[in-house]
């Protein structure tokens, strides 16, 4: 793909980077590079980029945090649109705590308890902008983001704005409508009730303590790669099927939490799909049970490639949700 027009750049605030390594804007450290590659500054950014994209027929994609993806070697092909700290901007009204997209959950977790508002707690050490949490429905002990979400204003990929209420959204486990949907996640309204900081406080190193016991946090990673099946904890499968330690490459098996894949060193997506495809067929022999893939994967094909996409299904036309 060419580079963006001068009369595209000239009205853009945001960051513009051509052929941008997109391991560097994800937790796995893993990812070739994005044709153009933009960090918006504003709304008005993101529906330039929008239209020039639809008007030259290229493809979009957009990231958070990069903490629940395995990028392709390959890189992505057209504008990769990343919602970061550029539209982050997070305020308090009464009780409603109403972040931008690309604010770290880091960042609106801390916010929050200084305002005295409990009920994001749970969500404290998951490293994703707060769009990306919404998107994936991020959750940990015990509760998830369904739990908190007001509503969430989307750009549709004709940079048309939506308020769509969480009744709207059909949140379940690790899945939202907004996977399903052609748009942008632009900012996110919760709903918090009044709390005592230092029983936010209390509860948020408890969380973030078990984290640190039970997590490689040293290691590169996308957390857990596969979802719990019901009843069960993936992780425990992966362990009594004997697949902690397995490596591919620079790809392991965390010894801390069996389903967790480190990035060792140098590993390469193809790396984590062939260990990913070995887990699984492990736990299936073992289990009769398929994993489903929790982190999401994206870019330029290979087969395997293909293949992981199928199992994690696929984007409809916009509006065909
Ligand atoms: C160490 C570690 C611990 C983790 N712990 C947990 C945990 O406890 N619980 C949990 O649920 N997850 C956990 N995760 C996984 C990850 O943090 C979550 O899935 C998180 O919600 C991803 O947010 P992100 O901003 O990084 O999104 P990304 O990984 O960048 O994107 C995830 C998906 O959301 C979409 N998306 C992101 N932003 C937007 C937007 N603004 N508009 C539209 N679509 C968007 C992307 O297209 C993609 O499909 C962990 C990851 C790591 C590395």
């Amino acid at each position: 793909m060419s580079y963006l027009p001068q009369r595209v750049t000239s009205r853009i605030e945001g960051k513009i980077l051509y052929n941008e390594p997109l391991r560097n804007h994800t937790t796995w450290r893993i990812g070739g590079p994005a044709d153009v590659f933009i960090e918006p500054a504003s709304r008005k950014d993101i529906a330039l980029l929008l239209e020039f994209a639809r008007e030259n027929n290229q493809p979009v994609t957009v990231i958070g945090n990069g903490s629940n993806l395995l990028v392709s070697d390959n890189g992505l092909k057209g504008v990769v649109i990343k919602i970061g700290d550029a539209l982050g901007h997070v305020r308090i009204v009464e009780e409603k705590l109403i972040a931008e997209a690309g604010a770290k959950l880091g960042r609106v977790t801390a916010i929050a308890q200084a305002a005295g508002l409990g009920g994001l707690e749970f969500a404290v050490g998951i490293p994703a902008s707060i769009g990306g949490a919404v998107t994936m429905n991020a959750g940990a002990n015990g509760a998830a983001m369904a739990d908190v979400v007001d509503t969430v204003t989307v750009m549709d990929y004709q940079a048309r704005e939506h308020v769509l209420s969480a009744a709207d959204l059909d949140f379940g486990y690790r899945t939202s409508r907004l996977q399903r949907l052609e748009a942008v996640v632009v900012e996110i309204e919760l709903r918090l009730a009044p709390c005592d900081p230092l029983e936010i406080r209390r509860r948020s190193e408890e969380y973030l303590r078990r984290r640190r016991v039970t997590q490689p946090l040293d290691s590169p990673s996308a957390g857990s790669v596969f979802k719990n099946p019901p009843g069960e904890a993936a992780g425990r499968l992966i362990e009594l099927a004997g697949a902690k330690g397995l490596r591919v490459g620079d790809a392991v098996v965390s010894e801390k939490h069996a389903n967790f894949i480190i990035n060792a060193g140098k590993a390469k997506s193809e790396d984590v799909l062939l260990l990913i495809g070995r887990v699984r067929e492990m736990v299936r022999d073992k289990f009769g049970i398929e994993l489903e893939l929790e982190v999401k994967v994206i870019g330029n094909s290979g087969a395997g490639w293909l293949d992981a996409i199928c199992h994690q299904g696929s984007k409809p036309l916009a509006g065909s949700d």
